[in-house]
């Protein structure tokens, strides 16, 4: 089969190289891509990036199967537009892109279906907002209900910094209770009604070392089965997954952002397509054919498979641009790549482009988040030093990433659960 991927991240340059692999698949195509992503794919502007765009590029290339990686094209209703026309799609409808796309209508739909997440209060405007604070103890999570690319909650410490939030987030906000615990991310594939779920992960938000700063897109995650217990798992597909998708037909990749709280997982959000950066030590552990599955998704025909993966964990480190996730400059030069690659890694792109600097011609910084280091190990902390050794080899002007990522795990390998 042909198949298009929209996107042009981490995330997507994860699922174009897994893909390319695939026996069932001719040829991938990718809108817009990065150079990464052109190494395994052709890419293809995006034009004006509307749903319409993305279909007649669909139709252009006779693709048979289009995989959506970010949540934009979801909410603006890109799966409504290809079933439309009779093209095959694996995503959410936009009505249930709204559980990504706004925090209230998620929180509301929590909260009608009894599954278990954090008490809040949804506040139209600030002053809603700050009268609701008293209701609340510290510290206390802010929220802005519309999309904010992972950077529109606030966990305040104290008033002062709750009221520095609310000034700094789009109204409507959602107030609410802060959990401890260990977090994980969740991901299933969904036909509307059968699920196949992918190893569980756990992401790094904040900026930097020990979860300190702020919270950015994601500075790295691991892949690693050990994340979860068999109990855990079946908690999270009975209590949360399922009657989520029985209530809304949910079709695509469906996310639970969880706190593994003493009472249990709690959601902490949903989203409506793939993690960025857990899909790219997702894809590099993942052992079965994904392509399939993804078709047969489309069709409403999921078979009841489990997929099989590599045993030992992997593990992603980002390497972003110097003052990300604030202001940053781009166009730096990016070496060592190759290098990094030599050690085994996969070196995943996502803000990358072609440039020249001295009268050569290589690649540049272009984005955040630059590039997703990936390797494994025959345990996480073999896992973690390959992926650092091939980390170290590579160098952009600014450059910084998290030298921790994974560390939560190995606590596990002591006996721990979460
Ligand atoms: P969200 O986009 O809702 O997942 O929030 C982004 C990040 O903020 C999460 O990954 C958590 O690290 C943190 N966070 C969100 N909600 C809560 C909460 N209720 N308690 C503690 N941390 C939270």
């Amino acid at each position: 089969m042909k198949v298009l991927i929209i996107g042009g991240g981490g995330r997507e340059h994860a699922l174009a190289w897994r893909l390319a692999q695939s026996p069932e698949v001719e040829r991938v195509f990718a809108s817009p891509g990065n150079p990464g992503i052109a190494r395994v794919a052709a890419c293809l502007p995006a034009g004006d990036g509307s749903p319409d765009a993305y279909l007649a590029l669909a139709e252009s290339v006779d693709a048979d199967l289009t995989v959506v990686g970010p949540e934009a094209p979801l909410v603006a209703g890109v799966v409504d537009a290809f079933r439309a026309r009779g093209r095959a799609i694996f995503g959410p409808t936009a009505a249930a892109a709204q559980l990504e796309g706004s925090k209230v209508f998620a929180k509301n739909f929590l909260q009608q279906s009894n599954i278990p997440t954090a008490a809040f209060v949804a506040a139209p405007n600030a002053a809603a907002a700050r009268r609701a604070l008293d209701r609340f103890s510290y510290p206390v999570v802010i929220k802005q209900d519309s999309l904010a690319a992972g950077k529109g909650v606030v966990v305040a410490e104290d008033r002062a910094s709750a009221e520095a939030a609310l000034a700094s987030l789009k109204p409507p906000f959602v107030i609410e209770e802060f959990l401890a615990g260990e977090e994980v991310s969740y991901i299933v594939l969904s036909d509307g009604r059968n699920v196949v779920p992918l190893e569980p992960t756990q992401d790094h938000k904040a900026v930097f070392d020990g979860d300190a700063g702020p919270n950015t897109g994601g500075m790295g995650a691991y892949c690693d089965s050990r994340v979860l217990t068999a109990a855990q798992s079946r908690t999270i597909l009975d209590r949360i997954i399922r009657p989520t998708i029985e209530a809304t037909g949910f079709t695509g990749f469906l996310y639970a952002g969880l706190m593994m709280t003493s009472d249990g997982p709690k959601v902490l959000e949903f989203n409506v397509r793939l993690g960025d950066p857990e899909t790219q030590p997702i894809m590099h552990r993942m052992r079965s054919d994904i392509a399939p599955l993804l078709l047969a998704a489309t069709q409403s025909a999921l078979p009841a498979a489990r997929m099989e993966w590599q045993p030992g964990p992997s593990v992603c480190v980002v390497l972003a641009s110097g003052g990300y996730p604030g202001a940053f400059t781009a166009g730096k030069p990016i070496h060592g790549i190759e290098a990094a690659e030599a050690t085994g890694a996969t070196v995943f792109h996502a803000g990358t482009r072609h440039g020249a600097h001295n009268g050569s011609a290589g690649l540049e910084t272009a984005g955040g988040r630059v590039l997703g280091v990936t390797a494994s190990g025959s345990d996480l902390a073999a896992a973690i030093d390959n992926t650092y050794t091939a980390a170290r080899l590579i160098h952009f002007d600014g450059m910084h990433y998290r030298t921790d990522i994974g560390r939560k795990g190995l606590r596990r390998y002591s006996g721990a659960t979460i």
